[in-house]
C-alpha cells in the first residue's frame, strides 16, 4: 500500500488543482474521484436512469461497466457491448470532456448519494493506493475511503469563492455560464454532498482545515507542503 495523501471539502475549493500540482511536485499519482463519479453518472444517465431508480437497476447497469485513467485522462468502458465490432468499445470512450459540463456535475452529485453508485466506486478508488503514492482528492477520502491516510486536509471557501472559482473554470473551458448559474450549481451540490445519508461530505477530525477564500494558490500550497514536512 502506497502513501495517501487524502483532501476533500466541497465544490469550487480548490482541491483538483492544489491535488494536481502537489502530486506533480511530490511525484504521487493524483486521483480526482469527482471524475469517477462523473464518468458513472454519464454512463447511467446515457441508459435512461435517474434518481428514482433503485440500487439494484443501478447496480445491473453497471454491471460489466469500468471506469479508469489512462494518461491523466477518464475513460468509460461497456465490457457488456463488447461483441460489436466498435473499436471505442475495446479501449474505452474518453469522456474527459463530456464529464465537465454543469449537467454532468449535477448528475454526478444526484447518483453519488445512491449507495450501488458509492460500493461500485469504492474499490476501485483503493486499488488506486495498492501500488502507488497518491494524492486523492473528493468529498469521503479522508472518511470512507482512506481513513487511515498519511496525512489529510479540508480545503474550504466561502459561497461566493467558490462560486466565482467555478465559473471561471467552466468559462475556462469555453463553457457558458452565468455567475447566479454557477452560485445555484455549488449551493445545490453542496447541500445535497453533505446531507446526503452514505458518506456525506464532512470535515474529519484529524484533517487539517485550510480556508482558500483569501488565499493565492502558491498560498495554499505552500500551507500544504509545510504540513507534510
Ligand atoms: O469534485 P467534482 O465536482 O468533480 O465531483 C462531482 C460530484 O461527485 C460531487 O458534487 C459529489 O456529489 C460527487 N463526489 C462524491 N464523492 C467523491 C467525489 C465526488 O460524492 N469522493
Amino acid at each position: 500500500m502506497g502513501k495517501v495523501i487524502a483532501i476533500d471539502g466541497p465544490s469550487g475549493a480548490g482541491k483538483s488543482t492544489v491535488s494536481r500540482l502537489i502530486a506533480e511536485k511530490l511525484g504521487f499519482q493524483f486521483l480526482d474521484t469527482g471524475a469517477l463519479y462523473r464518468a458513472v453518472a454519464l454512463h447511467l444517465r446515457r441508459k435512461g436512469l435517474d434518481a428514482d431508480n433503485t440500487d439494484e437497476e443501478i447496480r445491473d447497469a453497471l454491471k460489466g461497466v469500468s471506469v479508469f485513467f489512462k494518461d491523466g485522462r477518464v475513460f468509460l468502458k461497456d465490457n457488456s457491448r463488447l461483441k460489436t465490432q466498435n473499436s471505442e468499445l475495446f479501449s474505452g470512450e474518453d469522456v474527459s470532456e463530456e464529464i465537465r459540463t454543469t449537467e454532468a456535475g449535477h448528475y454526478a452529485s444526484v447518483f453519488s448519494a445512491k449507495k450501488a453508485v458509492r460500493d461500485f466506486l469504492l474499490q476501485i478508488q483503493r486499488d488506486a493506493a495498492i501500488e502507488n503514492d497518491i494524492v486523492a482528492e473528493g468529498r469521503d477520502m479522508t472518511t470512507v475511503v482512506f481513513p487511515n491516510a498519511w496525512k489529510k486536509f479540508y480545503l474550504d471557501a466561502s459561497e461566493e469563492g467558490r462560486a466565482k472559482r467555478r465559473y471561471q473554470q467552466l468559462k475556462d473551458k469555453g463553457i457558458d455560464i452565468a455567475m447566479e448559474a454557477a452560485l445555484k450549481d455549488v449551493r445545490e451540490r453542496d447541500i445535497r454532498d453533505s446531507s446526503r445519508d452514505i458518506a456525506p461530505l464532512k470535515r474529519a477530525d484529524d484533517a487539517i482545515y485550510i480556508d482558500t477564500t483569501d488565499l493565492s494558490l502558491d498560498e495554499v500550497l505552500e500551507r500544504v507542503l509545510q504540513s507534510l514536512k
